[in-house]
């Protein structure tokens, strides 16, 4: 249903092989499960990375209070999925898993994204190139972005 290929928004994507209808389950999106403290310590290494050059995207996600996902590790397809401002997917999170859950009618080639929901605090390192209209320039949950701008526009002048 789903496959990887080069993507237009950043290295790999995953684009939909066939017309998908909204509201249909396409992945869990898997990795290890990691503690908040290990979580923190591979984002640092990343963060690390990039100001070195690579080019090295998040793959973990908030599970809960405790537990991240890292897609890296024991991953699959899912972890391939770039982050849009206006996707066409959402993370729905139950019992302890993350799905990758349509969110309106999908047609045949189309890019699947989701929105990686980041944390506000972290927003200056995880730029966003998805293109959307109204994207602000870095991955931000959507009901931070207005706080997003406002940094953006403060750091401008
Ligand atoms: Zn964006």
């Amino acid at each position: 249903m789903i496959r990887r290929a080069r993507s237009d928004i950043h290295g790999h994507g995953v684009y939909a092989r066939v017309a998908i209808p909204a509201g249909y389950v396409l992945i869990e999106y898997r990795g290890e499960r990691i503690t908040k403290a290990e979580s923190a310590r591979r984002e640092a290494r990343r963060l690390d990375l990039v100001r070195r050059g690579r080019d090295i995207s998040t793959m973990s996600f908030r599970l809960n209070q405790r537990y991240d996902i890292d897609g890296r590790r024991h991953g699959n397809l899912s972890r391939y999925i770039n982050h849009s401002c206006a996707p066409n997917c959402r993370a729905d999170k139950r019992r302890g898993r993350i799905w990758i859950v349509t969110a309106r009618d999908i047609a045949e080639g189309e890019e699947i994204s989701f929105d990686y929901g980041f944390r506000f605090r972290h927003w200056a390192s995880n730029p966003c190139r998805c293109g959307a209209p109204g994207c602000p320039g870095f991955i931000v949950e959507a009901s931070q972005r207005w706080r997003l701008r406002q940094a953006i526009r403060t750091r401008a002048t």
